[in-house]
């Protein structure tokens, strides 16, 4: 049999899935037959498979080195389900666990292990494989080998051991992030070289963007999940502990189930909420962005940032958490500029070299051009990662086209008022001299006697600050940490001003009317069956928690829906529903159709 054939078997009957999906085809091809890959996939584009089904169709084990030991558990039970045998090692597993699956590689008689970097790399374990039949290695989370990545891991940097030592076994790194200098660093350190890159399309055309601006943090979030997101699960992001502690609690006050996560809790209290997030059903999970990485709920419906992240990549990553199944789900950012105050700070405060820091801060001004522009959201961010497309129609800019002015005079003035107060104030100060409101300091100065004292009261407050923002998103002016968070000059404002250039601007959002969170409802499909998905619901988690796994591991939500709309009447129909392989058919087939008949019966 052609491998490709044996792979989409096993992708059907294994799997449930009747066909590949992007670039996965080509990937699993290539690795089967012995060679090196590095596969950059947006979260959620379906990595997994890109290793898991050639460890498959090749002699002997697959290790997979990851990072994440508290998911290795998760995944671990996701494929026994399917019927592969599977295993983890790592610090939480007992030595008796351990022993058997060291084994079991020995033997050839298991198909895939997950372990720790750490842990591959000592020298038993070394000698160990090199005794044994390995089918491939796969690194996933492939960013933390590089230091400009941010999730720089030490041990990673070790892997590239795996290629001096096992020069014959196919080695595939996957990532969801990297821009190009982090591509190039992984495949270099990962010696990769002689290998092939395989970069899949960024979109993930199912989550909806809108970016607000911060008004009253806690109530806009609230709306936007009792408008939106009322029974279900989703990710809040928050910058600091107390925030997040703060928006946990109070959305609990407010009847949502919502657990705080960061890294001043315990261990035991992380790892208790991170389960009942993923265990339970409509979790909301309040976290610093110390939560998330290789979360692989399928079933998050919602990412919301209630302060602006470190940039468009950590951005992209974290809302990638949402709609992993491909039904939609929304991305909301609520931004205002003390928390890009904030984020300049954490850049002047770390301890890396200048020129990190410099490209730290372009990176920050990438993404308050995102939250400032007046364009297609998606078309920006694709376009950071170098894909090309139209507009999306699928998030707020798209669906509400914000009004824009020429701002070409308020530019003028707002960098007359940076230069003439020798660009050594902060935004605050300059909107209180154009609108010609002095004070003491402001007299001190002598400022009230400049000549753009009080020219720019055709705006107010809100107004000029939206402009100022604008001004930074386009780098006309930049915030100048040594100084306090003044505003000074970048060359391109210095040519704005020479080369008499001109700037269209978004219109301001008034002041107190909620900034509109026009996110869409997360459709469901028409003619899902709303009672009969419940009750399957119902049936799923009685599975899971009986066997001690999260619902997702037994079913998808999209595999519930689907049975849902086309109510399976017998074991075969069952089987075409996609995500039901023959292990689960033959397992949970005949409890499922049960549930499907009686609803049936008490509707007919
Ligand atoms: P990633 O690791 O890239 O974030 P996963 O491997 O977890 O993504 O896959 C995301 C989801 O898509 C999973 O729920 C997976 O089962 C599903 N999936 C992957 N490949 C396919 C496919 N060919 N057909 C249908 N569903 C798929
Ligand atoms: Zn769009």
């Amino acid at each position: 049999m052609k491998a490709s054939n044996r792979a989409l078997e096993i992708l059907q009957k294994t799997y449930g899935y009747p066909n590949f999906r992007g670039r996965q085809a080509e990937i699993i091809e290539h690795v089967i037959a012995g060679n090196n890959a590095f596969v950059l996939m947006p979260t959620g584009g379906g990595k997994s498979l890109c290793y898991q089904i050639p460890a498959l169709c090749r002699e002997g084990v697959g290790i997979i080195v990851s990072p994440l030991i508290a998911l290795m558990q998760d995944q671990v039970d996701a494929l026994k389900q399917l019927g592969i045998n599977a295993s983890a090692i790592n610090s939480s597993m007992s030595i008796e666990s351990v022993r058997e699956t060291k084994n079991a590689i020995r033997n050839g008689t298991i198909d895939l292990v997950y372990v720790a970097p750490e842990r591959v790399l000592m020298e038993d374990f070394i000698e160990l494989l090199q005794q044994s039949p390995i089918a491939l290695f796969a690194i996933d989370e492939a960013h933390c080998v590089s230091q400009w990545g941010h999730d720089f891991r030490p041990h990673y940097t070790q892997l590239s051991e795996l290629a001096d030592k096992f020069p014959n076994i196919p080695r595939i790194a996957l990532t969801a992030t990297a821009d190009t200098p982090t591509r190039k660093d992984i495949v270099e350190r990962l010696q990769l070289t002689n290998g092939r890159t395989f970069i899949a399309g960024f979109d993930r055309p199912n989550i909806h963007y809108s970016i607000v601006v911060k008004d009253s943090p806690k109530q806009q979030i609230l709306r936007f999940i009792k408008e939106n997101h009322a029974n279900e699960s989703g990710i809040v992001y928050c910058l600091s502990r107390k925030m997040t502690d703060e928006i946990a609690e109070w959305l609990c006050e407010q009847g949502f189930k919502a657990l705080p996560y960061h890294a001043g809790l315990t261990a035991e209290v992380r790892a208790e909420n991170q389960r009942r997030f993923l265990r339970e059903d409509s979790v909301i999970m309040v976290a610093t962005i110390a939560f998330g990485m290789g979360i692989d709920k399928p079933d998050v419906r919602f990412v919301a940032h209630l302060s602006i992240p470190k940039n468009i990549e950590a951005y992209y990553q974290e809302t990638g958490r949402a709609g992993r199944d491909g039904l939609p789900s929304n991305a909301l950012m609520v931004y205002g500029m003390s928390d890009a105050a904030m984020q300049r700070n954490f850049i002047e405060g770390s301890d890396a070299p200048l020129q990190q820091k410099r490209i730290e801060h372009q990176k920050l001004n990438a993404l308050l051009g995102l939250c400032e522009a007046a364009s297609c959201r998606r078309q920006i961010i694709l376009e950071y990662f170098g894909d090309h497309s139209g507009p999306c129609n699928n998030c707020d800019t798209c669906l509400a086209p914000p009004e824009t002015f020429d701002g070409t005079i308020a530019a003028q003035k707002a960098l007359s008022a940076v230069y003439r107060t020798e660009q050594r104030f902060g935004v605050n100060y300059l909107i209180e001299l154009l609108l010609g409101k002095s004070d003491e300091r402001m007299q001190r100065f002598g400022h009230d006697r400049l000549g753009v004292f009080g020219v720019g009261k055709e705006y107010n407050k809100n107004e000029w600050q939206s402009i100022f923002r604008q001004l930074v998103a386009a780098n006309l002016l930049e915030v100048d940490i040594t100084e306090h968070g003044g505003l000074k000059f970048t060359p391109q404002g210095h040519a704005f001003l020479k080369e008499k250039q001109t700037i269209r601007l978004r219109k301001a959002l008034p002041g107190k009317v909620k900034a509109e969170l026009k996110t869409r409802k997360v459709q469901l499909e028409e003619n899902v069956d709303q009672p009969l998905f419940a009750a399957l619901k119902a049936i799923r988690m009685e599975i899971a928690k009986a066997q001690n796994v999260p619902p997702y591991v037994i079913f998808h939500d999209k595999t519930l829906r689907e049975m849902a709309v086309s109510k399976p009447a017998s074991r075969e129909e069952f089987g075409h529903i996609s995500g039901v392989g023959e292990k689960k058919s033959a397992r949970y087939g005949d409890i499922f159709l049960n549930v499907i008949t009686q609803h049936e019966t008490l509707v007919a």
